[in-house]
């Protein structure tokens, strides 16, 4: 069974004016869209095919780079969609609300670590909010490597992720990363995030 391209919850148009239709397009279509073929290429008569999208991950030291390339865009792609929603978004509360304010202080001093971690990532990557255990993480990977691999320096499950590859935001914010982050917090779908934290 082949991965294929997850459809949107909403239009490309929905994000708007914080990220603009024509960058949600190209980077569902082109971008995810090519992630997703080209896994499935790599991965094409291979012991790995009908393996899960976690359990490679978890294996990837031991498979070729267009796997961790390909596969890990096609996972932190399927999380960026969902963890995004349109209108603005409700605030982190409960369980996950706890943890937040037990591992950084408060939902600012999470905002502040995860906005560095974005901004201090040098070329493309991403920037998480991880659990690990119990324990929420801030971290950040390059190119389309995430925590769950084996390689990571920081592992572990990924509830929130920001695209920070310059395809992301280039067309509406230009070399402008920080008004990108900035206005990715005013998105995020803190049901999606509170649904993937196991409490
Ligand atoms: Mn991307």
């Amino acid at each position: 069974m082949a991965f294929e391209l997850p459809k949107l919850n909403y239009d490309y148009a929905a994000l708007e004016p914080h990220i603009d239709a024509r960058t949600m397009e190209i980077h569902h279509t082109k971008h995810h869209g090519a992630y997703t073929s080209n896994l499935n290429t790599a991965l094409q008569g291979t012991a790995w095919e009908g393996k899960t999208i976690e359990e490679i991950m978890a294996g990837i030291s031991g498979l070729p780079v267009a796997v961790r390339n390909n596969g890990g865009g096609y996972y932190n792609h399927n999380l960026y969609w969902e963890i995004l929603a349109p209108g603005g978004s409700k605030e982190p509360k409960g369980a996950l609300l706890d943890a937040l304010n037990d591992s950084f202080g408060s939902v600012a001093g999470f905002k502040e670590a995860f906005v560095k971690a974005a901004l201090t990532r040098f070329g493309s990557g991403w920037a998480w909010l991880l659990q690990n255990d119990n324990k929420l993480v801030v971290s950040s990977t390059p190119n389309q490597d995430n925590p769950l691999m084996d390689v990571a320096e920081v592992k572990g499950t990924p509830i929130l992720g920001i695209d920070v590859w310059e395809h992301a935001y280039y067309l509406n914010y230009q070399n402008r990363r920080p008004d990108y982050v900035e206005a990715f917090w005013n998105l995020i779908n803190w049901d999606e995030v509170t649904r993937r934290f196991k409490g």
